[in-house]
C-alpha cells in the first residue's frame, strides 16, 4: 500500500515549530500502530512535540486518532448513566476503591478501566489484586454483566482499547517524553473517551508527590483534558487536589484496601472520606443523576459497603478474606517532640515503592503486603520516641533503602510554627 506521507516530513514540520495537519496526524498515529513508522522516528516526533507543543486542534485530533486506533466501549444496555473518575495518581491515593461502589450505591454506573502502578504511585489494579481471588481481566461481556449487576466495575483496560497509546506510552517512558502536557492529556483522555463514559471527573493532583508538582502545570493539564472531554461529548470536570502529603494513613496495596474498607464501613481517615464524598457528589452532578441518597449517608448506612462486596465477589474476590500481611515490619520513631509541620508525600511514596509495593519496570511483580502505615499526620503532636511510620515488606533487605528514602520526610517543630499545607481541593475547572 502506498503511504500518504513520509514520517521525516512530519518530524521536520514539528521540529521547525509548524502545525501538523489533520491528515498528517491521522496517518502518523495509524502508521505507527501498524509498525510502518519506526520507534526512532516516533521518538523524534515525540521529542519535537515536547519541545514545541501542539495547539488545541492538534491535541484534539491526536487524541481522536488514538481513540480510532482501537475499539470504543459502549454501555447502551446499562439503564443508568455512566460516570467515571480518573486520578493522575498520588501517594496513598486509594480513592477509586471506595468511590466506585459509593457512586453505584447512589444511582450511577461506574465503568472504571484502570491501570497498574509504575514508580512511586500505586495502581488501582495492584491494590485490588491483593484481595484473594479477585480478577482484573474481564471480557467485554463480563464487564457489562458486573456493571449491570453491581453498578460498578473496576478492571484492566483490554488490549483493544487505544492500542496506539499503549505503544506510545512505552516509548515515551524510555525517551524522556512523558512530561509533555499534550501527550499526557491525549494519553489519558483517549482511554477515558474510548471507555465510553458519559461523564468524567478528573482528579488532577499537584504537590511534591504528584506527577505534576507545579500547580500551574497541573492547571494547564486539567484545562486541556476538560476541553478534550467536552469536545468528544463527555461531560468533563477537573478538580485540582493536594498531593503534598500522602492521602490517608497507608501507602501500599493490601494496606490501602484495608483503609478503603474502613471508609466503606463509615470510618477511615478524614481526608480520604472528604475527598471520596466530594468526588462522588461531583460525579453524580456531572452525570445529572438524581442521587438515591447522599454519598456521606451511603458510607454510614452500609449501602456503599454492600455494593463493594457485590463488586468484589462478582470478580472472583472474597470480601471476607484476610488480606495479605508482609512477613517483616520495622517501626520508625520520632526523634523530637512537637507538632508535625511537614510530611513529604514523594519521600513516603518512594519508600513504599522500595519496600516492594510498586514496580520499576512494566511486568514486575509487586508485594501485596508491602508498604507504609503512617501513625501521625501534619498538624498533630508527637513525642520523641513515639511511632511515626511502620514499614512492611517480605524482604528485610529492602528496609535500608526504604529508610534512606524517608530521610527528611518529616519535619517536627515545637516553636509554634504554622503547618504549611495545600488545601485538599485547590481549584475546580469546568467545561
Ligand atoms: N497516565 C497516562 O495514562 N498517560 C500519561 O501520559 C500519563 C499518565
Amino acid at each position: 500500500m502506498a503511504e500518504s506521507f513520509a514520517a521525516v516530513e512530519i518530524i521536520s514540520a514539528k521540529r521547525d515549530k509548524g502545525e501538523l495537519t489533520d491528515p498528517q496526524i491521522d496517518w502518523v498515529i495509524d502508521a505507527y500502530t501498524r509498525g510502518v513508522v519506526a520507534d526512532e522516528q516516533m521518538s523524534a516526533l515525540l521529542m519535537a512535540i515536547l519541545l514545541n507543543g501542539m495547539n488545541s486542534r492538534e491535541i484534539s485530533r491526536w487524541t481522536d486518532a488514538m481513540i480510532r486506533s482501537g475499539e470504543r466501549m459502549e454501555w447502551s444496555a446499562v439503564k443508568r448513566t455512566t460516570v467515571d473518575k480518573h486520578s493522575t495518581g498520588g501517594v496513598g491515593d486509594k480513592i477509586t476503591l471506595p468511590l466506585a461502589p459509593l457512586v453505584a450505591a447512589c444511582g450511577g454506573a461506574v465503568p472504571q478501566l484502570s491501570g497498574r502502578g509504575l514508580g512511586h504511585t500505586g495502581g488501582t489494579l495492584d491494590k485490588l489484586e491483593s484481595i484473594p481471588g479477585w480478577r482484573a481481566s474481564l471480557s467485554n461481556e463480563e464487564m457489562l454483566k458486573v456493571l449491570q449487576d453491581c453498578g460498578a466495575v473496576i478492571c484492566a483496560a483490554g488490549a483493544g482499547l487505544a492500542p496506539a497509546d499503549k505503544k506510545l506510552y512505552a516509548l515515551r517512558d524510555v525517551t524522556a517524553t512523558v512530561e509533555a502536557i499534550p501527550l499526557i492529556a491525549s494519553s489519558i483522555m483517549s482511554k477515558k473517551i474510548a471507555e465510553g463514559t458519559s461523564a468524567l471527573i478528573l482528579d488532577v493532583k499537584t504537590g511534591n508527590g504528584a506527577f505534576m508538582s507545579d500547580p500551574l502545570k497541573a492547571r494547564e493539564l486539567a484545562k486541556v483534558m476538560v476541553e478534550l472531554g467536552e469536545r468528544a461529548g463527555v461531560k468533563t470536570r477537573a478538580l485540582i487536589t493536594a498531593m503534598d502529603v500522602p492521602l490517608g494513613l497507608t501507602a501500599g496495596n493490601a494496606l490501602e484496601v484495608r483503609e478503603s474498607v474502613e471508609v466503606l464501613a463509615g470510618g477511615g481517615p478524614a481526608d480520604v472520606v472528604e475527598l471520596t464524598v466530594l468526588l462522588a457528589r461531583e460525579m453524580l452532578d456531572a452525570g445529572k443523576i438524581t442521587p438515591l441518597m447522599d454519598p456521606a449517608d451511603a458510607l454510614k448506612n452500609g449501602a456503599a459497603m454492600d455494593h463493594w462486596r457485590r463488586m468484589i465477589s462478582a470478580q472472583g474476590g472474597d470480601p471476607d478474606a484476610t488480606l495479605p500481611v508482609a512477613k517483616e515490619k520495622t517501626v520508625v520513631t520520632a526523634e523530637a517532640s512537637g507538632e508535625i509541620i511537614e510530611m513529604n508525600a514523594m519521600k513516603v511514596g518512594v519508600s513504599a515503592w522500595r519496600l516492594g509495593a510498586g514496580r520499576s519496570r512494566q511486568g514486575e511483580q509487586v508485594q501485596a503486603g508491602a508498604g507504609i502505615e503512617i501513625h501521625v499526620k501534619p498538624g498533630e503532636e508527637i513525642k520523641a520516641g513515639q511511632p511515626l511510620f511502620t514499614l512492611h515488606t517480605d524482604e528485610p533487605a529492602r528496609f535500608e533503602r526504604a529508610l534512606e528514602a524517608l530521610t527528611g520526610a518529616v519535619r517536627i517543630s515545637s516553636t509554634g510554627e504554622k503547618v504549611e499545607r495545600l488545601p485538599l481541593i485547590i481549584e475546580k475547572i469546568e467545561g
